[in-house]
């Protein structure tokens, strides 16, 4: 082997292995910068002061020196701004899920009593949960209120639902209201209208009390949405008139239009959250283009390093190839001597030239790598904050604030798992839905916070009586669904009526006089068969059963 054989190879060996540190600095890097990303990106486009101080990080993070003291001052103005949109977040969450149960609550009985049973059903069904609830609630909205026009027009002489729904009277409508509404409906009617005027004396003063109602429980309503959701300026505005208006009204068209106007103002908060969407998709894009100038950046360094080496190579095999003919044509002793000593110091000239420039290139990515790790380990704290918050968040948003309870988008999630685990096993397991008796003569008679107190003390009752694996949730107001598993509807009714006994004896004290709360229940076993929406629906029309053979007992669905 020749001495420049020799030189070559050790040159190339220490090539090889600086672009194997080189490559895996790189990876290391990208996987760096790849997590950095990942784990912003869950914090982009969720207002426009979050957004400038992400905007604000990535200049930051653009330039090659990093300031960390501005990065320390953005870093703490982002939990500040992060605790502020959550809990923006959860009001508006909160407030859109207990106005669209009231809704739901309000109608279903009034849509059971019209033969629309099935048609509240399919759209209850539709009612756009979770994630999904932003985007498509005003399509469901928009199906909401042509059940509601149809609810409208069933009876001609009938004021609306409206009028039913705020300012229903006192005592249970059972099966009697009913037939004497559709009695009424088989008689043409020859001044059919939603007018007041048309009333008697006696019903007009009712009607007005139930327009006042009304109008103060689309008041409350309202102020539910203020209160709680973000809205923009303009539908905030629009939102106090529209106050001052309903407190005015005197007009029965008012009511409507005012209730119409509130779904609006839902509708107008959700599209807010579509906004926002479209900006997030924005940020996305300035991400990549951001994560694209640093591989070109990256690319760049390599280019340079390759030639710079190439370079390298060239000069040592300019110098190697000069010493080899000189040997070759010179007998001169002296001057070979001199050349050679020459051209080993021009090589290692060469070498320590690399070398120097090959440490500058070092220092400047080790520099980089290093405010990286920075800013990740911050963004690892950040992201297992985010983690954990969004826990709590979806915590929360399965459970049933005034209950503890899951409530009924926890329950479909766990409907639809208990029945696909039934399909596979076939192990016996019972739907039973309950439904408090007479609940609106408590309100009526004790106030809210009463009924609400009952609705609170049965639902503790109920969890505290089954089994663990049993689960319970709050369908809506006064209603519950249970679902137990590994028991035969047998056992279930043993349960149930065990549990309903135990409700009916407990000692209920409203202003020193003893109120006593039973409840109803209609049950079904899934062996009964069919899907689980028919399942759901057989259950309730057992304890539709359950009520109108006088209340406080059970139910077998089909029995
Ligand atoms: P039935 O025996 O036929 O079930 O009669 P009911 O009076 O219990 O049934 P209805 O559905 O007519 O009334 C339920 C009432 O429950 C109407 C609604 O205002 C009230 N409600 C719904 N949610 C809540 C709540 O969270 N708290 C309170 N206090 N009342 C509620
Ligand atoms: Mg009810
Ligand atoms: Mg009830």
């Amino acid at each position: 082997m020749t001495s420049s054989d020799s030189w070559k190879d050790q040159f190339l060996d220490a090539s090889e292995r600086l672009e194997l540190e080189q490559s895996e600095r790189r990876d290391e890097r990208f996987a760096l910068q790849r997590l950095l990303v990942r784990t912003s990106l869950a914090a982009e486009g969720q207002g426009p002061d979050l957004d400038e101080q992400l905007g604000e990080l990535r200049e930051l993070m653009r330039s090659n020196d990093v300031d960390l003291a501005a990065l320390k001052s953005i870093q703490s103005r982002l939990d500040q701004l992060l605790d502020e949109l959550d809990a923006d977040r959860q009001r508006s969450e909160r407030a859109l899920g207990s106005a669209l149960a009231t809704l739901m609550d309000i109608v279903r009985r009034q849509a059971r009593q019209a033969g629309m049973k099935d048609e509240f059903k399919s759209l209850e069904r539709c009612l756009p949960t979770g994630r999904e609830r932003g985007v498509q609630l005003a399509g469901w909205l928009e199906c909401f209120g042509r059940l509601l026009q149809r609810l409208q027009d069933q009876s001609p002489r009938d004021p609306g639902p409206l009028k039913r729904w705020f300012g229903v009277g006192h005592g249970s409508r059972g099966k009697e209201g009913q037939e004497t509404e559709d009695a009424e409906q088989a008689e043409p009617q020859p001044h059919a209208s939603n007018d007041m005027t048309e009333l008697s004396d006696g019903e007009a003063e009712e009607s007005l009390d139930q327009r006042l109602r009304i109008a103060r429980r689309v008041c409350e309503l309202l102020d539910h949405v203020l209160d709680q959701v973000v809205l923009p300026a303009r539908a905030h505005a629009r939102a106090s008139h529209l106050r001052e208006r309903l407190e005015s009204a005197a007009e029965w068209e008012d009511l409507r239009e005012a209730l119409n106007e509130v779904a609006d103002l839902v509708i107008a908060a959700v599209s807010r959250s579509q906004t926002e969407f479209e900006a997030f998709l924005r940020r996305l894009d300035d991400r990549l283009a951001m994560l694209k100038e640093d591989c070109d950046a990256q690319a760049e360094a390599t280019n340079d390093r390759r030639s710079d080496a190439e370079a390298l190579d060239l000069d040592v095999a300019e110098q190697l190839d000069a010493m080899g003919s000189l040997v070759k044509t010179t007998d001169d002793m002296s001057e070979l001597k001199r050349s050679v000593n020459d051209r080993v110091q021009a090589i290692a000239g060469a070498f320590r030239d690399f070398r120097s420039r090959e440490t500058e290139r070092e220092k400047r990515l080790e520099a980089k790598l290093a405010t990286m790790r920075e800013k990740l380990a911050g963004m690892e704290v950040y992201s297992e904050e985010m983690k954990r918050r969004l826990q709590e968040e979806r915590r929360r948003a399965l459970t049933d604030a005034l209950t503890d309870l899951p409530n009924r988008e926890s329950w479909q999630e766990r409907f639809e798992f208990e029945f696909e685990r039934w399909q596979r096993y076939r192990n016996p397991v019972v739907l039973a839905m309950l439904d408090i008796d007479h609940f609106k003569q408590v309100n009526d008679n004790w106030g809210h916070k009463a009924g609400d107190r009952v609705i609170q003390l049965v639902a503790r009752t109920i969890r505290q009586r089954l089994r663990s694996t049993d689960f319970v949730a709050r369908y809506g107001g006064e209603e519950f669904v249970l679902l137990l598993p590994q028991t035969t509807l047998e056992d279930g009714c043993r349960v149930l009526d065990s549990l309903r006994e135990y409700v009916a004896e407990l000692p209920f004290h409203f202003q020193r006089t003893p109120v006593r709360v039973t409840f109803s229940a209609g049950l079904i076993d899934f062996a009964a068969g069919g899907s689980p929406d028919s399942l759901f629906d057989r259950a309730d029309q057992a304890l539709y059963e359950a009520k109108e053979a006088g209340r406080n007992r059970i139910r077998v669905a089909g029995s």
